[in-house]
């Protein structure tokens, strides 16, 4: 019998646990794959701020710094957002989620790999561990696991094919600017975009987000036909869909709670959900110990999300009105936000995990004003 049964040692998972074995909480995490943090799909890039936030160990795993990143437009206009210092890290992202588990594990968390969930009936969890049938009791579930979430799935959740964007990603050589993160706007990446994520000047991941429906490779090849962009090797080629919607009202039914991709805590803009994993993992974490020992209800979880939602919410509005852009809209936008100096402000004051620290502050700036129909619109959105 364990108090807290895990499903899932991602970010999401590890970070719940690490947070209630803290509290003396018996938690055990449950992992599908051998290994934890392998296969890998991700990027590794991570915001210097919300790493802090979330309290990330970025520097035992550490590829690259990253200054700023270069926005291009279908018709190649660029914008270059920057800073004098790093802005983002991109680490070794098998090593990462390998440092969260040793962290869990320190403070009393039992992770077992090759145990993958197939059912929960009330406390009672039925598993396939290391190809044999096996009943697990556990007072409350966390899904934490990933995009596909069978949790989720039991829960009654429903999630469509639209709530996901589908991805494509290599691992290339080739010749990148280490300090700089790419992405490409236009109709190859439909609903989404192209990246680079660089690891070193020869090195990077290379990647593709587009609606689900099309396939992400023959995207990803229309891409670098359109941008001429060479990979002289390509290796770990990886697909796999990103949770992109609006933030789900309850995430709480009877003793299941869902954390993570599961939850679609992930930013609708770019995809990134490790630091906003984590920390809902934080919020899970603090739930499930008042419940316990308060006896508080498990639903405080939705509203102690309210502030991350905000954030989810906001990145949701900006992802679904660019969505609403053809190729021509985009090259204009990139034109006005070139001559408003959008580029200074967004170096000033963006940030990629918490926009509602700068939306705001860019859409009340008078510079602003060439803007004035996309600002209205984009409220509308
Ligand atoms: C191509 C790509 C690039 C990305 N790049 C970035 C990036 O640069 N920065 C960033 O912040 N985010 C990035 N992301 C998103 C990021 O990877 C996820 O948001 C993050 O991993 C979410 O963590 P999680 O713990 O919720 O889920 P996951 O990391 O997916 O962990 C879920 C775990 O649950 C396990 N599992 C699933 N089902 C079961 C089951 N039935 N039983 C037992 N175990 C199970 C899985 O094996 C997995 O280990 C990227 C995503 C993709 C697809």
């Amino acid at each position: 019998m364990s108090t807290v049964a895990i499903v899932g040692a991602g970010p999401a998972g590890l970070k719940t646990a690490a947070h209630l074995a803290k509290e003396g909480i018996d938690v055990t995490v449950l992992e599908e794959h051998e290994k934890v943090g392998e296969p890998c799909n991700c990027s590794g890039l991570i915001s210097v701020e919300g790493a802090k936030k979330a309290d990330l160990p970025l520097d035992d795993c550490l590829i690259g710094k990253i200054t700023g990143a270069k926005l291009f437009a279908p018709n190649n206009a660029m914008l270059v957002v920057q800073r004098n210092t790093a802005v983002a890290k991109v680490v070794d992202r098998a090593k990462l989620d390998q440092l969260l588990a040793k962290e869990a594990q320190k403070f009393g968390a039992n992770i077992r790999s090759k145990s993958r969930l197939i059912d929960i009936r009330n406390e009672t969890l039925f598993l396939e561990s290391s190809g044999r049938g096996e009943i697990l009791k556990s007072k409350i579930v966390v899904g934490a696991d990933g995009p596909s979430s069978k949790v989720r799935n039991l829960m009654g959740i429903e999630a469509g094919m639209n709530d996901f964007i589908h991805s494509y990603q290599v691992r290339a050589e080739g010749v990148f600017d280490p300090n700089f993160v790419e992405l490409y706007f236009g109709g190859f990446a439909v609903n989404f975009f192209a990246w680079v994520v660089p690891e070193s000047k020869s090195v990077a991941k290379v990647g593709l987000g587009c609606k689900t429906g099309l396939n992400p490779k023959n995207q990803f090849e229309a891409f670098l036909k359109a941008k001429q962009m060479e990979l002289y090797d390509r290796f770990e080629e990886k697909s796999f869909l990103i949770p992109c919607r609006k933030p789900l009202n309850s995430l709480v039914a009877q003793n299941k709670l869902l954390v993570g991709d599961a939850a679609f805590q992930t930013k609708a803009t770019t995809g990134g959900g490790i630091v906003t994993s984590s920390l809902a993992g934080k919020l899970a974490a603090e739930t499930i110990r008042e419940h316990l020992f308060e006896k508080k209800k498990l639903e405080n979880y939705n509203k102690k999300l309210d502030w991350l939602n905000k954030e989810l919410n906001m990145h949701w509005k900006i992802h679904n009105y660019y969505t609403k852009l053809n190729d021509n809209q985009v090259n204009k936008l990139f034109e006005k936000a070139k001559k408003a100096k959008v580029e200074e402000l967004l170096s000033d004051y963006g940030n990629m995990d918490f926009p509602t620290q700068f939306i705001p502050k860019l859409v009340s700036n008078p510079r602003v004003i060439f803007f004035l129909p996309d600002v209205l619109q984009f409220w509308r959105s």
